[in-house]
C-alpha cells in the first residue's frame, strides 16, 4: 500500500501504554478462586463467568482510564491511523446516498486486555467491534499472528481486518446489527449463527468496497495487495480455524463463513464498490 504521507485519523484513542485491563484484575485472587469453584459446580467456562463478574462490575467502577487521542506516533500506530482515515473519507462519501450521514468511530489500540462498553476484550480473542460505544478495538500483536499462524502478512491483510471491523461499524449505522441481534434471540442456536455468518461475510465485503475506493480514488492500494487481503479472508475461515484447533469441521457451529465464502464476499466488494452489492442476507444459503 502506499500510505506513507497520508491523511492520520484523528479518532484513535491509544491505551497501549495503560497496561492490561486483565480479566481478574479487579476481583483479586480470591474472587478468581470463587469463579473457578463456581465454573466447577455449574460446568460453565470460567472465562465466560470472570468476563460476567467483569461486566458486572463495570456497572459500579469508574468508567475506562482512556489513553491520549489522536494519531500514534509508532509506525504501526501511524498506519491504522491511515488505514482508519481512509475509511473515513470512503464511508462519508457513501452513506449520504443512504440517507444516513457517518459517524466516525473511534479505533482503540490496545495490549492484551481491554474493558470496553461490551464487556472485557483480550487479544486472544481478536480484534472486535462494541455497537454499545461504536468504537473497534485492536491489539496490534494480532497483526504478527496474522502472518505467523495464519500465513497472511501483508499491509493490506492488515488494512482488511480494520476495515472489516469498520464493517461492523457501517452496519450499525445501518440499522442491521439491530435487526439481527432482535431475530437472533428469537431463533435457535444453529439458525443464530447462521445469522451471524451472514452479518460477518457483508462485513468482509464492507471491507471490500472500501478497498475499492481507496484504490479507485485515492490510488492507495498497490499490485498484489488485494491478493494479500483475499488471502487473509481465507485463512481466518471457520473451516480453516476449525480444522487447525479440533482437527475436524462443523459447519452448524460456524459463526463466520468458510475460508471461500469470506474470500468470495471480499471480492466481490472489491470488485463492485458499492454496499448494495452486499447483501449477503438476500442470498440463498447456497449460493453465500
Ligand atoms: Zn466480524
Amino acid at each position: 500500500m502506499r500510505w506513507g504521507s497520508r491523511r492520520e485519523s484523528i479518532n484513535i484513542e491509544d491505551r497501549r501504554r495503560l497496561g492490561p485491563a486483565g480479566a481478574g484484575a479487579g476481583i483479586g485472587l480470591g474472587g478468581i478462586l470463587l469463579v473457578l469453584l463456581v465454573s466447577f459446580l455449574t460446568g460453565t467456562n470460567p472465562l465466560a463467568l470472570l468476563n460476567l463478574v467483569e461486566t458486572v462490575q463495570d456497572v459500579s467502577s469508574p468508567p475506562p482510564a482512556s489513553g491520549p487521542t489522536g494519531p500514534p506516533s509508532d509506525e504501526l500506530g501511524r498506519f491504522a491511523a491511515v488505514v482508519l482515515a481512509d475509511t473515513e473519507d470512503t464511508w462519508r462519501q457513501l452513506m449520504p446516498a443512504r440517507d444516513k450521514s457517518y459517524e466516525e468511530p473511534r479505533l482503540v489500540l490496545f495490549t492484551r486486555s481491554v474493558r470496553s462498553a461490551c464487556g472485557l476484550g483480550s487479544a486472544a480473542t481478536g480484534p472486535f467491534y462494541c455497537p454499545s460505544d461504536a468504537k473497534v478495538y485492536l491489539d496490534l500483536s494480532f497483526f504478527d499472528e496474522l502472518a505467523r499462524r495464519f500465513g497472511a502478512p501483508g499491509d493490506f491483510a492488515q488494512a482488511y481486518v480494520i476495515a472489516h471491523e469498520i464493517g461492523h461499524h457501517v452496519q450499525n449505522l445501518l440499522g442491521i446489527a439491530d435487526r439481527v441481534s432482535r431475530r437472533q434471540r428469537q431463533v435457535s442456536e444453529r439458525e443464530a449463527n447462521a445469522l451471524s455468518v451472514r452479518t460477518e461475510l457483508q462485513a468482509d465485503c464492507f471491507a471490500g468496497v472500501w478497498g475499492y475506493h481507496a484504490r479507485r480514488d485515492r490510488n492507495l492500494i498497490e499490485p498484489g495487495d488485494f491478493e494479500e487481503g483475499l488471502r487473509a479472508a481465507s485463512a481466518i475461515g471457520d473451516d480453516r480455524l476449525q480444522h487447525l484447533s479440533q482437527g475436524y469441521v462443523q459447519p452448524e457451529s460456524w459463526t463466520h463463513g468458510s475460508s471461500d465464502q469470506r474470500q468470495s464476499w471480499l471480492r466481490r466488494g472489491l470488485e463492485r464498490g458499492e454496499p448494495e452489492a452486499c447483501n449477503t442476507f438476500s442470498e440463498s444459503e447456497t449460493a453465500l
